[in-house]
């Protein structure tokens, strides 16, 4: 699976996609998965109040939404579509007839400021938002939006629906653009990075390529968050699976369980943090969970003792791995208790999927078992992040590899070992937190000279943001101060959660702080002063 020059093949057979010049786009190609007549159990079902919306109705609704839109919106291919909504059932029917319209779906965090959004409309330059009574305020006022709470709306959603895919002419290409994901990728501040219909395409048909192996639809509870790569992903995936998805908003761990007890939960798609307080709580074991079969989880390293706790607990349920980016998709998988002597890895590598490990220094191909950055090219690796052609120079080669920033190495039996992280990145409970954006925010304290952040580990997080801060002379801003001027200005999982004064911010020539410096002055105390 080494062939030269140094390029690693996945092990897994390889899944025949379509034709990359077929017009296709993901809703349909999820039909043509799909039995027919569709399968009348539900395709969403909302945990909080129960409500349910079946195959048809799904899909109906989405067909009467995409030419409500096309109607009243103008909504067409290549228009972009911000969205700022929490999760509810209105969400995956909304992506779906967005998709179908051939509308890039750009979804992000609800719990966003202001300021961090604009900076994210001028990305993606949308003709329309969509968001909840709740959020909307947060928007730009000239961006036109529509309220998903409003009868308006409602109404667009009709189950009479009439609306037909659209014809060849005006068909939708696997290359257009289905979402626009934010992601900070190796370096600096968020970017819009552009997936493809046949990047979650070739996703999908992965899973599905599985199908024969299971015994029945599954019912997914999805405690990912659907803006976030992971959880985007699993809503179109489940959908074309003929799953049932459980739909939660930012819920206690109780409410997940007492929702898996009811609905006979085979799946749960969660980050790390879940898997841990599912392990440890004492709560979770007041709940009958013998429907479930499997936890998919991803956005972050999973720790060993997560794993082996869950599996002394969960005897019956297997834990799949999934070590993924929103630029590459996912990269490989594994599956715990039947792959148990590599629980340190992060599994074998997808299926079509060519990977290299490159020096970062010399950029020489590396051989099993040397450590470098990790290069894929893949079908699911994105088209590139919008309007942003140097951030583009960076990421890929040449030859079309995406650097994906982080440290691995592969064993001799093909397993993947993510060994740390090279790129700028924070990853609390797996969401994404770039330290520039922070570093900015400092700089702007009359108080301050120079900051930097860097991730420190902690347990139930992941990672949490500690700023290194020299103050100006003869100030005494305090730790304290310091976490509350970030925090007034970002989102909550951003806020900067340790403080260090130091005199100076270690550099090279260049200027480029020195984080690993910095990581081990966090690590060992005394820090210098
Ligand atoms: P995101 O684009 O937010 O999904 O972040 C992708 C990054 O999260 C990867 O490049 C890794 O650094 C990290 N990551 C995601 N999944 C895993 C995993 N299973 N194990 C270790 N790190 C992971």
């Amino acid at each position: 699976f080494c062939s030269d020059p140094k390029t690693f093949h996945s092990l897994r057979p390889a899944i025949p996609l379509p034709p990359p010049s077929h017009p296709l786009s993901f809703p349909v190609f999820a039909l043509s998965l799909l039995p027919s007549p569709l399968p009348s159990h539900p395709a969403l079902i909302d945990a909080a109040t129960s409500a349910s919306v079946s195959f048809p109705a799904f899909f109906s609704r989405a067909n009467s939404l995409a030419s409500a839109l096309q109607a009243h919106a103008g909504l067409s291919r290549g228009h972009v579509a911000f969205i700022l909504s929490p999760a509810t059932l209105d969400i995956p029917i909304l992506y779906f007839a967005l998709l179908s319209l051939g509308v890039a779906v750009s979804p992000a965090n609800p719990a966003a400021t202001p300021a961090e959004l604009s900076r994210l409309v001028s990305l993606t330059n949308p003709s329309i938002a969509f968001a909840v009574s709740s959020t909307v305020s947060k928007l730009p006022s000239n961006l036109p939006t529509l309220i998903l709470d409003s009868p308006t709306f409602q109404s667009f959603l009709k189950a009479d629906a009439t609306f037909e895919f659209p014809s060849p002419s005006e068909a939708i290409e696997q290359s257009d653009v289905a979402a626009i994901q934010f992601s900070s990728g190796t370096t600096g501040h968020m970017k819009a990075a552009a997936i493809t219909h046949r990047n979650f395409i070739a996703m999908t048909a992965g899973f599905h390529a599985l199908q024969p192996s299971r015994a029945g639809p599954d019912v997914n509870l999805l405690s990912a968050p659907m803006f976030h790569s992971l959880g985007f992903f699993f809503v179109l995936r489940t959908v074309a699976l003929g799953d049932t998805l459980v739909v939660m908003d930012r819920v206690t761990l109780r409410d997940m369980m007492r929702a898996a007890e009811k609905y006979g939960v085979t799946e749960i798609t969660a980050a790390p943090p879940v898997v841990l307080a599912m392990a440890r709580s004492e709560d979770v074991m007041r709940h009958d969970l013998s429907a479930l079969k499997r936890i998919v989880c991803g956005g972050a390293p999973l720790s060993e003792d997560a794993v082996e706790r869950f599996s002394a607990r969960f005897p019956g349920t297997l834990i799949y791995q999934g070590y993924g980016s929103t630029e590459a998709g996912g990269i490989s998988r594994m599956i715990y208790a039947e792959e148990c002597k590599q629980q340190r890895s992060a599994g074998r590598l997808s299926e079509n999927l060519e990977a290299k490990i490159v020096d970062p220094l010399t950029g020489e191909f590396l051989s099993i078992g040397q450590h470098g950055e990790l290069w894929v090219r893949s079908p699911a690796v994105m088209k590139g992040y919008v309007g942003d052609e140097a951030a583009n120079a960076e990421t890929f080669d040449a030859q079309g590899w995406l650097k994906t920033g982080d440290l691995c190495y592969i064993d001799e039996n093909g397993y993947i070992y993510i060994v740390d992280r090279l790129k700028e990145l924070i990853k609390y409970k797996a969401y994404q937190v770039p330290p520039a954006e922070l570093e900015q925010i400092l700089q702007t304290s009359p108080e301050i000279v120079d900051a930097a952040v860097i991730p420190y580990p902690q347990e139930e997080v992941g990672q949490i943001p500690m700023a290194f801060v020299v103050r100006q002379p003869g100030s005494k801003i305090s730790e304290v101060e310091v976490m509350d001027y970030v925090a007034k200005k970002v989102a909550p999982y951003k806020k900067i959660r340790k403080v260090s004064f130091v005199n100076s911010i270690p550099k090279s020539a260049s200027g480029k702080i020195l984080r690993k410096e910095l990581a081990t002055y966090a690590t060992s105390a005394p820090v210098p002063r």
